[in-house]
């Protein structure tokens, strides 16, 4: 697997794959943003562009301390037209991806990809597999008619795939919408397949900050599931029935459902305490007597809000990217008047405590297409643990699987309206 993404990432720097990146989609898109408008044609999803990046510049790119590379981008105008689509121009796009570092972040899957995020929480840019950015492409008209028809999905939204291709070795990436927001506090965080087979989260991962848990952890959890308004169960369980269907139809399989929780309840609880903390450290420094721990903690908490808060108000790039955008429901009935440094978008929920939470879901991992399965004795215990022997129904038992743990384990529907249900506060 030498031409993977993964192990030539090792090889080359991080901070210097990132600054080639940037310089790269910048480069891609305000090129093909000088590109006359046209109808899209069905051609232009095969279109690779490439740009040479000589460390001395070039005719139309700029010297640069990193080493020469060249960048690929796939399916220019068709990717130009998808961004359209969700309402991205060519400027935020490239402020949004190359302004700004990109961040990686910490907590990734087990397949050895790497994630960027975007400082401004837009976008996440995640290295694939040669096979996976194969079938992307392949997937993308079939895939985009029906974002075309539909916007409002949980499906990821792909908003460019590149190649940096640099000293032999090939990095292959996608840019796609963030769903969990960063700058609050994400309490709990699942990935959903509805598989009980080994879908418990490792010591090793629990230990982590932000631990990413799994089917079984949910279910120890939250035994209950978790409660949202009867419209909004609705209209999230269709959203998923119609997306679930798209996905059976490519033959796609092992995707699941991100669920991050924001618990409102406990998030003010946290403020509340870091407040007492703050008075405290202060009194503490009036008697002459500050301590480095409170002081830290203080400022660190205090700054951090402040740089991010500008981000925070701003409504997001793109348009139908929120998970209440996504499930075609628009009524927001947390109370939200003195939380108002949530990001909007979440759906509103609670748990079975009847604390108020917030939840921001969306489908990942996609690009598993049945006929590509690699990991074939993981599959065949599966299957015989699941009782799936027939394996040509795998990817339609897949997504039934995946529907009826959604529908049975998770969300739950409560007939009162959560605005009147009491509400704790301290
Ligand atoms: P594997 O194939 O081992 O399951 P992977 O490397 O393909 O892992 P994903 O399953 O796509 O990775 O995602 C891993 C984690 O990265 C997710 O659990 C989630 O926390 C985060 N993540 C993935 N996609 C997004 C996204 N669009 N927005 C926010 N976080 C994401
Ligand atoms: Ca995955
Ligand atoms: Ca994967």
């Amino acid at each position: 697997v030498d031409s993977s993404g993964q192990v030539s990432y090792k090889k080359v720097g991080n901070s210097q794959i990132i600054e080639s990146i940037e310089m790269g989609i910048r480069y891609s898109t305000s090129g093909t943003a000088r590109k006359p408008e046209r109808d899209l044609l069905m051609q232009d999803f095969q279109v690779v562009e490439t740009i040479f990046f000589p460390s001395d510049g070039g005719n139309r790119t700029p010297a640069h301390k990193c080493s020469e590379f060249h960048f690929k981008t796939y399916a220019p105008m068709a990717f130009r037209y998808f961004r359209a689509l969700f309402g991205i121009t060519p400027d935020d796009y490239a402020s949004s991806l190359c302004n700004e570092p990109l961040r990686a972040l910490s907590n990734p899957g087990a397949s050895g990809s790497i994630f960027y995020i975007t400082n401004d929480d837009e976008f996440v840019v995640k290295t694939v597999q040669h096979k996976e950015a194969e079938f992307l492409q392949e997937l993308l008209p079939g895939y985009y008619m029906n974002l075309n028809q539909n916007p409002r999905t949980l499906l990821p939204k792909t908003f460019g795939l590149y190649c940096y291709q640099c000293g032999g070795k090939n990095i292959r990436l996608l840019v796609m919408n963030n769903l969990l927001p960063t700058y609050i506090r994400i309490h709990e965080r699942y990935d959903l397949k509805g598989s009980t087979y080994k879908r418990k989260a490792s010591k090793q991962e629990r230990l982590k900050r932000g631990p990413a848990l799994k089917d079984l952890d949910f279910m120890d959890e939250h035994p209950e599931g978790l409660f949202l308004e009867k419209d909004t169960c609705d209209a999230l369980i269709k959203t998923l029935q119609r997306d679930c269907r798209v996905l059976e139809s490519f033959k796609i399989m092992d995707y699941s459902l991100l669920v991050g929780i924001h618990n409102l309840d406990l998030a003010a609880k946290e403020k509340c305490r870091q407040s007492e903390q703050a008075a405290k450290s202060k009194t503490m420094q009036e008697a002459g007597n500050s301590t480095e721990h409170g002081d830290d903690s203080e400022s660190a908490v205090s700054s951090s809000h402040l740089s991010r808060s500008k981000s925070v108000r701003r409504e997001r790039i793109s348009a139908y990217s929120t998970a209440m955008e996504s499930i075609q429901a628009d009524a927001e009935p947390v109370d939200l008047d003195d939380h108002d440094d949530v990001p909007k978008g979440g759906i509103p929920a609670r748990n079975s405590k009847g604390e108020r939470l917030l939840l921001f879901v969306g489908l990942i991992d996609i690009l598993q297409q049945y006929r590509f399965r690699k990991k074939l004795e993981h599959t065949f215990k599966a299957m015989v643990h699941d009782g799936d022997a027939v394996s040509v129904h795998r990817p339609g038992f897949y997504a039934q699987r995946f529907l009826t743990f959604m529908l049975e384990r998770v969300f739950k529907k409560i007939q009162s309206p959560l605005k009147h249900s009491p509400t704790k506060r301290k």
